[in-house]
């Protein structure tokens, strides 16, 4: 006869999986089970996608939606590290080819894999219910978009952007008085549009962009709002360089995003 499990056999056996991040203590078994409960719409499965969707798999976070439109082509493999050579063979869209990995590293959590792109039609039903969303996007439009309904949705949204380099960090959270907008006045463009395209990337570059944005949300989920960086973390990791820049609300300026919400 099959012994039926008690809350205590659960406890252990989750914590049997995750024994060395309970063991930090900031997150402990509260803020495991906290996190086993959390939502997780990433948003964009390149470079910084790959990381964020393995850390969070990894962490133990209860659901994640994944979203992207692209397939894999050789040139992706240099830096997205969910992915191998038959995925770019069979061009297997980005979404399908880390479902099926993080599935075998973590089977306990729901995976969803949606192949499209984002845009201001489907947003908000894609991160309706949600507690995070998380940039793995590379490009200001989209941003825009996500920090839109993000504000709307009083939804939290971690920013991250990479190139060349270096990158940023800007956690978005309703509720503190600044978004993306506020940030970012005009869109990038020409030379100041730096992408991989034009810049190139390093991959170590995206993997620690990817790891601060991850602990962010680690934080976040966790119980551990107040830990989290209020400014924009700018890193360059070639000459490790680091600079967290204070964020005021500008009282001057009306943002046309947050401005009527008392973000
Ligand atoms: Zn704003």
């Amino acid at each position: 006869m099959k012994k039926k499990t008690t809350l205590k056999d659960d406890i252990s056996s989750l914590s049997d999986r995750y024994s060395r991040q309970v063991l930090f203590a900031p997150i402990g078994i509260k803020g495991q089970e906290m996190l086993a409960k959390s939502k997780i719409a990433i948003i964009g499965c390149g470079g910084l996608g790959s990381v964020l969707s393995s850390n969070m798999t990894r962490a133990g976070a209860g659901t994640l939606r994944i979203i992207d439109k692209d397939r894999l082509e050789l040139s992706n493999l240099q830096r997205q590290l969910l992915f191998d050579e038959i995925d770019v063979k069979k061009k297997t869209p980005k979404v399908e080819a880390a479902r099926n990995k993080l599935i075998k590293i973590n089977s306990d959590i729901q995976i969803e894999a949606i192949f499209d792109e984002v845009d201001e039609n489907n947003i908000s039903d894609l991160i309706d219910g949600f507690d995070l969303v998380l940039d793995g996007t590379d490009n200001f439009k989209t941003r825009l978009v996500i920090n839109r309904a993000s504000v709307d949705s009083a939804v939290p949204f971690i920013y991250g952007a990479v190139a060349a380099s270096f990158g940023m960090i800007y956690n978005v959270i309703p509720g503190s008085g600044v978004c993306l907008r506020c940030l970012f006045r005009e869109e990038p463009s020409g030379e100041n549009a730096l992408n991989c395209n034009t810049v190139g990337i390093i991959n170590t570059a995206v993997n620690i962009i990817a790891s601060i944005q991850s602990t962010e949300a680690l934080k976040l989920l966790t119980g551990n709002r107040d830990a989290m960086i209020k400014g924009l973390i700018n890193i360059d990791i070639w000459d490790l360089s680091l600079d967290i820049i204070e964020i005021k609300k500008d009282s001057e300026y009306i943002c046309p995003v947050c401005g009527d919400n008392d973000v």
